[in-house]
């Protein structure tokens, strides 16, 4: 499960298609089976179209920040674990 956090890594540039082919399907194999993964490339995605139409910026530094919390908040409610 952990390796979620290692795509994150990527999946923002997978959404923007930066990524090799051989990367490019190990996030699709994931994603296949990663229901939270999926929601974070639909938000990214999201986000991404929202920030070209408006201005021609790259993503905002800190989504990737808020994606990790978000997925980390998931991680807790799926797994019930909490530090301690
Ligand atoms: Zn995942």
């Amino acid at each position: 499960m952990d390796n979620c956090r290692e795509y994150l890594e990527n999946l923002c540039s997978y959404v923007d298609g930066e990524v090799d082919d051989s990367v490019c399907r190990e996030i699709e194999k994931h994603l296949a089976g990663c229901p939270d993964c999926r929601i974070m490339v639909d938000t990214l995605r999201k986000t991404v179209r929202l920030c070209r139409e408006g201005k021609e910026e790259p993503l905002p530094e800190g989504l990737k920040a808020r994606m990790e919390a978000i997925l980390e908040k998931k991680w807790k409610e799926k797994f019930g674990k909490d530090e301690g």
